[in-house]
């Protein structure tokens, strides 16, 4: 396997075992997942170094991730812009509002940073053929990075993913599988094909130690983009938590080589109707317990057990940010905002952070000052009939 010089395998996050990186997915010891590490010593990385590099992949902060950009399995994710929002700063009543346009990936969602480095990966071991459960995005993304790697991909998801998402995986050849019910029910029917097939290699979140490692890309661009100023919050929609992980990692990581001084306060942002985390922060707790009957229209955030709950919290706490849980109704509301105060084209999912700003300003959570990051998972046309449908039903 061809790693980066400073790529120094893996560790549970749960027991603290070093694990070689021959190890494909959990802990041998425990069962836990793992996390790729490195010798930051070893890592010759400054301002000045990328800025001569061409803002034009994720894979330009390669030294920090496991694989070459020369080995990698990609079609330039990552390189997104943040896009100033000066009206939507003025209705927050902070300093400025930038929305991280990450729904301008290849497959239109964020979720194309993990895919990328997972489905490296997986060729890098050998695998013929990768699964997962998913909500939609990550379906679609591994389906297409899968196909570039020439491999096959499974992917499981509930019946109720939006339809993009469920065409993209055909029409990458993936194998889709459409599951009755909801999230849930496509994990245990993923679970029950991976029974069956030795050969599958598990692309699931937090099974892989590579999809949240690929996510911390999406930090190292911020920091870059705001001139080496770390934003004073950053807004994260938040369902398995993927995102929100790499994100603390990568601000870790830019803080260890001395690239940055601070750390942005992270806000996981969910919608009310399936919100765990959110729920175990305010009740002080260190995991989360799972919902019971989750209900938003927000499919990407509809995760009732996310297996990295600790981590998410863990994330949150040690940076003072915190947890915001907004109605299906208030968050469809901010992504139409958004589209005509900013021009910018949020999957409902993605406006939960846009909603989940909006409740943090009225509750008082921002002085003035601020910079604040809100993150667009995915891009709005993958949704658009959902957001239509909430200006039909007001009567528009
Ligand atoms: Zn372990």
């Amino acid at each position: 396997m061809e790693t980066t010089d400073a790529f120094a395998g893996l560790e549970c996050v749960d027991c603290g075992a070093t694990v070689d990186a021959a190890e494909s997915h959990r802990c041998p010891d425990c069962g836990g997942s793992l996390d790729p590490t490195y010798d930051y010593d070893a890592i010759d990385l400054d301002r000045e170094t990328l800025a001569d590099r061409p803002f034009d992949s994720q894979w330009r902060y390669a030294e920090l991730l496991p694989f070459s950009r020369e080995s990698a399995v990609t079609t330039s994710e990552g390189a997104t812009p943040l896009v100033d929002c000066p009206d939507l700063a003025d209705e927050l009543g902070v300093e400025r509002v930038l929305i991280k346009d990450d729904g301008r990936n290849p497959t239109g969602s964020s979720t194309d940073r993990g895919a990328s480095v997972a489905v490296t990966a997986a060729a890098e071991h050998g695998a013929s053929d990768v699964a997962l459960p998913s909500t939609g995005n990550g379906g679609q993304a591994v389906a297409a990075y899968a196909a570039r790697a020439g491999l096959d991909a499974h992917a499981y998801l509930p019946s109720r993913s939006g339809f993009t998402n469920k065409a993209m995986v055909n029409v990458h050849g993936g194998d889709m599988n459409v599951v009755g019910g909801r999230f849930g029910d496509a994990v245990g029917a993923f679970e029950e094909g991976l029974d069956e097939h030795d050969d599958w290699y598990s692309l699931r979140a937090f099974d892989t130690p590579y999809r949240h490692e690929g996510a911390k890309t999406l930090f190292y661009e911020i920091a870059e983009q705001l001139e080496w100023t770390v934003p004073d919050a950053i807004c994260y929609p938040t369902g398995a938590g993927v995102g929100i992980v790499g994100l603390a990692k990568a601000a870790a990581e830019f803080r260890e080589l001395g690239l940055i001084d601070e750390l942005p306060a992270l806000y996981a942002a969910q919608a009310s109707g399936c919100a765990p985390i959110v729920e175990a922060l305010e009740d002080g707790r260190d995991e989360h317990e799972p919902v019971e009957r989750p209900d938003t229209i927000c499919g990407e955030l509809e995760v009732p057990d996310p297996a990295a709950s600790r981590r998410v919290l863990e994330a949150v706490r040690d940076t003072d940010g915190g947890g915001v849980a907004t109605d299906d109704p208030d968050i469809l509301e901010a992504a139409v905002q958004v589209a005509q105060a900013a021009g910018l084209e949020m999957i409902p999912s993605a406006a939960a952070a846009a909603s989940g700003a909006w409740a943090l300003a009225e509750q008082s959570a921002f002085d003035g000052d601020e910079t604040v990051v809100i993150v667009n998972i995915g891009s709005g046309n993958k949704e658009a009939d959902v957001l239509r449908s909430h200006l039909m039903g007001q009567g528009v």
